[in-house]
């Protein structure tokens, strides 16, 4: 079976990943993320929360709302261009990407071992990846607005919100999580291209003359980070974009990729000068002053934006891949220990003990107070190891009869499967130090 058909059961079958309204038959390009999925979903979006705003001095955060004034995405370009070139296949009227040949090359290989002699596509046209809908009573084009694209134009338009209501100054960036939603042609690879899912961006805003400075800094703080996750180092690289890839108005533009197995490199993280464009073109559309006056030297300018952008499934996906372990013996996770779903889990040594379940609840009550932890009393311990192992607990507890004589448990690591005996009173302190 191939690494990713495993990953892809590890995550059902241990609560992580559902497909998106199973029960009536799924709906392409949208997942569920079942139990563990959203603890590992949040330990991603906490840490990244933690390193780009509450680590530093320089950026503050915000959540803007997912539908803006339709006037956001006509400014931004999104209503006229944010668009993918779509062909369909003229034997059986699927679409996909005009511009992802593998994927082309593979549908028309898959008509030719059918039996189909020639494989012809239609000419390409552009497709607009924005969702529609419509706000208050009346469905006509006065009420159309979209489901936001991308989350950074919730950050421009509150630029100005932000320099009078904070006590910021350029150079000083804008962070936000949220959801964006593209109605992309082919989504598909699993969690690596939906069409609802989280964004992690930064807008950082500087003086034009430092952009290309501020710019290397973030590329390299961004995959320092990714590293820090756990993420292998021969597993990640930079690619620059070619000046005919990158959008016309970013000045360079870097991607973090990540060599999936399978699919080989692909984008993980988009790392972009925008140059002033955003807020010039906000400034323009809005008929509003954008610029910014430095304080200290009463120059007037619009800053220019460093933004990287990352989404969350995507790096939920690398870190699963990276993560996952297997021997003749067993699969494991081995997620760094603060992302893992469940940090420690508890079990009583047998379930029809009640004195063993007493104390095995008195440990589980009191460490639950100081970190995530997991309950299991079912079966028998070997089969909760491995059940801990695919979802990636670092550490397993079992209190045993032992435990009632001296107030000991065992802890069992779930890299090196070795088990060692800890006094409860130090358990707190063992965890956490690890941790
Ligand atoms: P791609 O070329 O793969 O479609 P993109 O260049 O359009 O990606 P950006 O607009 O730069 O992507 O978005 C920034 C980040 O958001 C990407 O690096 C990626 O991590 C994430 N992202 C974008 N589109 C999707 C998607 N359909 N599904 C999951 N994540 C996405």
């Amino acid at each position: 079976m191939a690494i990713l058909d495993k990953i892809v059961a590890l995550a059902k079958r241990r609560g992580f990943v559902y497909p998106g309204s199973e029960l009536y038959g799924g709906i392409g390009g949208f997942w569920d993320y079942g139990p563990n999925g959203v603890e590992l979903a949040n330990n991603i979006k906490r840490s990244w929360w933690q390193a780009m705003v509450h680590d530093r001095e320089d950026v503050v955060g915000l959540d803007s709302a997912i539908i803006m004034n339709p006037k956001v995405w006509e400014a931004s370009g999104h209503v006229s261009s944010f668009t993918d070139p779509l062909t369909e296949c003229k034997v059986c009227h699927q679409r996909f990407r005009a511009d992802q040949p593998d994927e082309i090359e593979a549908h028309t290989d898959k008509h030719r071992h059918e039996g189909q002699k020639s494989v012809a596509w239609t000419e390409a046209r552009q497709f607009n990846l924005l969702f529609r809908t419509f706000v208050g009573p009346v469905e006509d084009n006065s009420s159309l607005a979209y489901l936001r694209g991308e989350t950074c134009q919730g950050i421009y338009v509150n630029f100005l919100n932000v320099l009078s209501s904070m006590r910021v100054r350029v150079p000083f960036g804008i962070a936000q999580i949220g959801k964006a939603f593209r109605n992309e042609v082919t989504p598909g690879k699993y969690l690596f291209r939906v069409r609802e899912f989280e964004q992690m961006e930064l807008e950082f805003f500087v003086h034009p003359r430092e952009a290309t400075e501020r710019f290397t800094y973030w590329k390299e703080e961004r995959l320092r980070w990714h590293l820090s996750l756990g993420l292998q180092k021969d597993h990640v690289r930079f690619r620059q974009h070619e000046s005919t890839e990158r959008a016309h108005y970013a000045a360079d533009s870097w991607d973090i990729e990540y060599d999936y197995p399978e699919w080989g490199w692909k984008e993980l993280e988009g790392i972009a000068n925008r140059t002033d464009y955003d807020l010039k073109t906000h400034g323009k559309w809005s008929g509003k002053d954008l610029s910014y006056s430095d304080p200290l030297t009463n120059e007037r300018y619009i800053p220019f934006v460093i933004e990287p952008s990352v989404g969350v499934s995507r790096l939920f996906l690398a870190l699963l891949i990276d993560a996952y372990k297997e021997d003749d013996k067993r699969a494991f996770l081995q997620l760094k220990p603060s992302l893992a779903p469940v940090t420690a889990a508890i079990f009583p040594l047998v379930a029809n003990k009640p004195q063993l379940v007493e104390k095995a609840r008195s440990v589980y009550h009191f460490l639950k107070k100081h970190f995530v932890v997991g309950w299991d009393d079912r079966g028998n311990i070997g089969k909760r190891y491995l059940a801990q192992d695919e979802i990636g607990t670092p550490w397993c507890v079992t209190v045993d009869y032992d435990t009632l004589k001296d107030d000991t448990v065992t802890v069992r690591d779930r890299d090196t499967t070795k088990q060692e005996r800890v006094s409860i009173d130090r358990l707190k302190e063992y965890i956490g130090a690890k941790l």
